[in-house]
């Protein structure tokens, strides 16, 4: 009999006579007992992680990180005369947040999955919220179904882009101090009044973001092969889940926040914290993304053109043209941000993607260009985060060596003052453009052949429909970090 190698990605477990039948074929083995070290074998790590503190401590850190930020950033606007973008890298609240822990936690989450969520200080603050508003006997409502698919996440995650174009947030400190001491009142109140980490399941911002890239990262929490099929193992179950997720049967990283409760709930030890290949072959995949998951990618994908435009000079100018123009007829003065914003979040997304839902049609892939979209998001999410993760390294790069300047007048408007009337140098990029456009082409290299395989995994019927359009879209990016090199004159 041909073993059923797909058996525990699906959701629906297997009994457990056929599983361990099963398992004796060294393909089903190969497949189903997760790859990888399990870090939990070494002692420092399980002690660390079974810890009472864990993750409160860090989260705590860098929560403090987050008040000073949103303390320090308060009331101050780009002073006059001096260029916002060069105040944006003197300034160590824009620096920190947008220039420095943005970049990185597109990279940490491509590499290593949903790691930012085990230090995030919204976390803390939305369960200890919780623990309080059943502490005061307030009612707590379970989050509604819509909630938790990500229809409000998406919502706010499209807000959150439109604000840097719209009011320039990624520039202005006030602005950035007003998103900090959002987010968290936000927790705090979801907190008190939903409960099962409602925040985290329904309401935070780059939940997304953190889903889609962080599916193939190379940390992630899973049952050991021997309990994930049988009935009668000691893993621990849905009630040791604050998220209520099964930790017995986790087989993908899209929802688990590392947070190590189903770990210290585990004294069989059958849970795992594993370090392994990135995208591994055991993890389940969807063939079709649900609309919050696909209008996140489509959204996204029109931010990151914008950005990898942003830095060839030649390329900016055409992203920017049609937008200029709907401004001059207007006469938008002020308001032209917000048309920027509406053509990068939604009118160059829905050009980019309806060229590749038509092609996916065509190629027999879908029956409604909207199965076409939600086909391709899952594989599409890893050629996007890749250039994503190309810009937050350009990004990173050239504005870390103003750190110093910013830690030592964190207001940063004398530095900016200063090097804007060239009496102070600005500090050199770590890398050259040709430097950076070489290591991006890499990047979207590769991670056009992993989507090609995902796209493979998730659906190996289909995936050849999917293709060309992914091939497509890796092209487009590559031809734009090409342009950085300043090869195209
Ligand atoms: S889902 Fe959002 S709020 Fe929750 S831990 Fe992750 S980043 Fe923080
Ligand atoms: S599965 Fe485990 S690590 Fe993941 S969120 Fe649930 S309790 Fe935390």
């Amino acid at each position: 009999m041909k073993p059923d190698l797909d058996v525990l990605s699906q959701p629906t477990p297997v009994p457990f006579e056929r599983a361990a039948r099963l398992v004796k074929t060294p393909t089903f083995r190969q497949k189903t007992v997760p790859h990888g070290w399990n870090l939990l074998q070494f002692r420092p790590v399980r002690a660390f992680v079974t810890w009472s503190g864990f993750p409160a401590v860090l989260q705590l850190l860098v929560l403090a990180v987050f008040v000073a930020l949103a303390v320090i950033g308060w009331g101050h606007y780009t002073p006059a005369g001096v260029n916002a973008k060069l105040y944006a890298k003197t300034n160590l609240v824009n620096l920190a947040i947008w220039g420095l822990w943005w970049p990185a936690i597109i990279w940490m989450t491509v590499l290593l999955g949903r790691a930012w969520c085990i230090v995030c200080p919204l976390e803390l603050v939305s369960s200890q919220s919780e623990k309080l508003g059943r502490k005061l006997g307030l009612p707590q409502a379970p989050l509604a179904g819509w909630l938790a698919k990500g229809s409000l996440v998406v919502l706010l995650f499209a807000g959150l882009q439109m604000l840097v174009p719209g009011v320039q947030i990624h520039r202005v400190p006030h602005y950035t101090s007003l998103f900090l001491w959002t987010s968290l009142a936000l927790a705090f109140g979801v907190g008190l009044f939903l409960k099962d980490r409602a925040f985290c399941r329904g309401f935070c911002p780059v939940a997304l973001l953190l889903s889609a890239y962080g599916r193939g990262g190379m940390l992630a929490v899973r049952p050991s092969g021997q309990s994930c099929c049988n009935p009668n193992s000691k893993a621990p179950n849905a009630r040791a889940c604050p998220s209520l997720l099964n930790p017995a049967r986790l087989n993908t990283n899209k929802d688990c926040l590392v947070c190590g409760d189903c770990v210290k709930a585990d004294p069989a030890g059958e849970m795992q914290l594993l370090l392994r290949p990135p995208f591994s072959q055991t993890d389940a995949r969807e063939p079709l993304a649900s609309w919050p998951l696909t209008l996140f990618v489509m959204i996204v994908s029109g931010f990151v053109t914008y950005e990898l435009c942003g830095v060839w000079k030649a390329a900016d100018p055409v992203f920017a043209f049609v937008p200029e123009q709907v401004i001059k007829a207007l006469h938008a003065g002020a308001a032209g941000g917000w048309i920027k914003g509406l053509w990068t979040i939604v009118a160059v997304p829905l050009l980019l993607w309806l060229v590749l839902g038509v092609l996916t049609l065509l190629l027999g892939g879908a029956k409604s260009l909207s199965e076409a979209w939600r086909r391709l998001a899952l594989p599409m999410a890893v050629v996007v985060a890749a250039g994503h993760a190309a810009k937050g390294l350009e990004k990173f790069t050239s504005w870390a060596g103003f750190l110093p300047f910013a830690w030592a007048e964190p207001t940063g408007v004398q530095t900016a003052l200063q090097m804007n009337a060239k009496a102070m140098p600005q500090p050199a990029a770590w890398f050259t453009l040709p430097t950076l456009s070489v290591l991006a082409m890499v990047l979207i290299g590769a991670a056009v052949l992993l989507a090609l395989r995902e796209a493979r995994l998730a659906d190996t019927e289909k995936a050849r429909t999917r293709y060309l359009p992914i091939f497509l879209l890796g092209a487009f990016y590559f031809f734009l970090v090409f342009g950085w090199g300043g090869w195209l004159k």
